[in-house]
């Protein structure tokens, strides 16, 4: 039975962060899929936006500029519709960004020194292209030039390779313990403050979930909640529905898709496999628009 396709995935990651895929060829694949609407949302970076935006004017998709930011309570906080320049929201990735870059040069050195491999950080830096490079550029690289047959953190060949390398497997947890993340009210502030709606991603998996937590970032500006994603099976996004409902947050949904070396983990999340209808994404459009008026 082919899936349901939705006309607006709202959870897109690319090369900017750990997806596979650069901004143009995520927009070719939504193109190609039918998806009308897809909104980029790089963890912790609005590295791809642009590009995407213009390779989605060139090819018919409606591109929405977005971001996933990591918190210190370990949420992910979804921002749509931003403008990263108004508020502190371009000040506070770029100051991340310094500490992300400066964390993988040390652990390309400790690579280095430790597994003997032959690699710079600048060689990193250009595979992110102006993101974040992490983890998934370094197995994209080891993999491109011949080194690991496979650019999967779970291959048989990574993990004799990397051992158990505090690095491979526990990289942000490693790098979090610098406390470098916004808390989960900051951020949603943040996305106000740059004009966008904040949604919380896959709040299933969040120990904090409950309706005081919930009423908490309401107060603080929070817009949604991600119902449907590959993340939450049919009970979950019942419950979130009605969650939903009780608080007037907007349901999204997106596949939260990675592509390429992560397909056959994430089964069934090509884009557009999750998502929203267009009424659910005006609401949320409207919702971003209505909570600048009010400020
Ligand atoms: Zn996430
Ligand atoms: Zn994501």
């Amino acid at each position: 039975m082919a899936d349901k396709l939705y006309e607006c995935d709202l959870h897109v990651h690319t090369t900017a962060s750990d997806g596979g895929w650069s901004p143009e060829e995520v927009v070719a694949l939504a193109a190609r899929r039918g998806v009308r609407t897809i909104a980029i949302t790089d963890h912790d970076t609005t590295a791809a936006v642009g590009r995407a935006v213009a390779a989605g004017g060139r090819q018919g998709v409606e591109v929405i500029p977005g971001v996933e930011l990591t918190t210190a309570e370990g949420n992910h906080l979804l921002g749509y519709f931003i403008r990263p320049a108004e508020g502190e929201l371009d000040q506070y990735l770029s100051a991340l960004r310094k500490r992300l870059l400066a964390y993988m040069r040390r652990v390309v050195e400790d690579m280095r020194s430790t597994l003997g491999l032959e690699l710079t950080p600048d060689e990193l830096e250009r595979c992110a292209g102006g993101g974040i490079p992490n983890m998934s550029h370094l197995l994209h690289l080891l993999h491109s030039t011949g080194r690991l047959p496979s650019p999967r953190f779970d291959s048989p060949e990574a993990v004799e390779f990397f051992g158990d390398s505090e690095y491979l497997f526990n990289y942000y947890r490693t790098f979090a313990r610098s406390r470098p993340f916004t808390d989960t009210a900051r951020a949603i502030r943040m996305i106000r403050a740059a004009g966008g709606a904040a949604v919380w991603a896959h709040p299933a998996h969040s120990r904090e979930l409950d309706n005081g937590y919930i009423d908490s970032l309401k107060a603080c500006g929070l817009a949604g909640l991600e119902v449907v994603t590959p993340k939450h099976g049919a009970s979950t996004r019942t419950a979130l529905l009605e969650l939903c409902r009780q608080f007037n947050l907007v349901p999204t949904g997106g596949t939260d898709y990675h592509g390429r070396y992560y397909e056959s983990i994430e089964q069934g999340s090509e884009i557009g496999s999750c998502g929203v209808d267009p009424p659910t994404f005006e609401r949320l459009k409207e919702s971003a628009e209505s909570l600048r008026k009010t400020g």
